[in-house]
């Protein structure tokens, strides 16, 4: 894994000490407790700023080169939103078949490239590992936003910066994981980062979509809890947090299969009866059908605000990595 640090040659007023500076951010594996608290303070220092200030000039001066090779709303819209907010500029690529990706270039290849432009890079890409392959070609600090069923750091990082805003502690929840548990990549990056406190984890899932067995090594090697289910309704009362998925329709060769697993799971308001009347529910979004838009208006559901935290816990990785924070 690419952790060293890099850009040894730091312009005037960069923090050489930050704990971030010029590192990479492909996998939750890299942080730990101490990182995470560093991490939601910046974070939570952000949004304070954003709502009295709007933008600010942290990383004026300062580029982001955006290379999405899949679909993405969320993602792709809150990096740019973090890095203009800080007074930053963006190369925004998400139409790969216009640039030379088109004509065969190599994902090293076009990373160098960007770096030349570029003081970061913030990559999605369908293949597994391939932001690590990314970090390696580059010499500017690579940031993962999903390598297809891999990871997504940064879904996770703002996951549990909402659990820690919205419940005020991380230690001694416990956190239900619903829907493709096989193919949802925030849900590995999340069962990964969770393993760092106290919680206990449910995974809820079909059958052919369960936990894959090597994330559940993890947790397991450290002791936590965890159990799987295939029905809700046995986890749902003792749920702090369900974290609801949608089944990835792009990750199946078989759209029958698709069909038959995407209404697995519909959570309605009577589900929701069953739910401590303090705990939240949240999904990395985008939804199809697996949350009812009659829920939006519970105060439980927290998928809304967790997306707006994106935005802040995005800022906050943007300033480590380029020394500001
Ligand atoms: N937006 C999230 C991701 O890119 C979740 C999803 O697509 O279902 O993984």
């Amino acid at each position: 894994m690419p952790s060293p640090a890099k850009n040894p040659h730091l312009p005037f007023g960069d923090q050489r000490s930050a704990p971030w500076y010029g590192k990479d951010i492909i996998s939750v594996k890299q942080f730990s407790r101490t990182d995470l608290e560093y991490i939601f303070g910046v974070a939570h220092e952000m949004r304070v700023m954003v709502e009295r200030v709007g933008t600010f000039d942290l990383l004026k001066g300062k580029i982001l080169a955006s290379i999405f090779y899949e679909p993405s709303t969320r993602t792709s819209s809150s990096f740019i939103a973090a890095m203009e907010r800080l007074g930053g500029n963006v190369i925004n690529i998400n139409e790969v078949r216009y640039s030379s990706v088109a004509k065969g270039e190599s994902l090293p290849d076009t990373i160098r490239t960007l770096e030349c432009d570029a003081d970061v890079i913030v990559i999605r890409h369908p293949e597994l590992g391939s932001a690590a392959k990314a970090a390696e070609a580059a010499h500017k600090p690579v940031i993962n936003a999903g390598d297809g069923v891999g990871e997504h750091p940064t879904q996770a990082l703002l996951d549990a910066f909402t659990i820690h805003e919205e419940l005020g502690r991380m230690d001694d929840l416990t956190v239900t994981m619903l829907g493709d548990l096989k193919y949802g990549r925030t849900v590995h990056s999340l069962s990964r980062l969770l393993s760092l406190y106290n919680a206990k984890l449910n995974y809820v899932s079909p059958d052919i979509l369960r936990m894959p067995s090597e994330i559940i090594a993890e947790p397991e090697a450290k002791g936590m809890r965890q159990a799987e289910h295939r029905a809700l309704d046995k986890p749902l009362p003792e749920t702090d947090v369900l974290y609801v998925t949608r089944v990835q329709r792009e990750r199946f060769e078989d759209p029958a299969a698709y069909e038959k697993l995407k209404s697995a799971y519909i959570i309605s308001p009577e589900v929701m009866k069953a739910a401590k009347h303090k705990m939240i529910v949240m999904h990395p979004l985008p939804r199809v059908n697996e949350i009812s838009y009659a829920v939006d208006t519970d105060p439980r559901a927290a998928y809304f605000r967790q997306m707006r935290n994106g935005m802040y816990v995005r800022m906050a990785l943007l300033a480590a990595v380029l020394g500001k924070a």
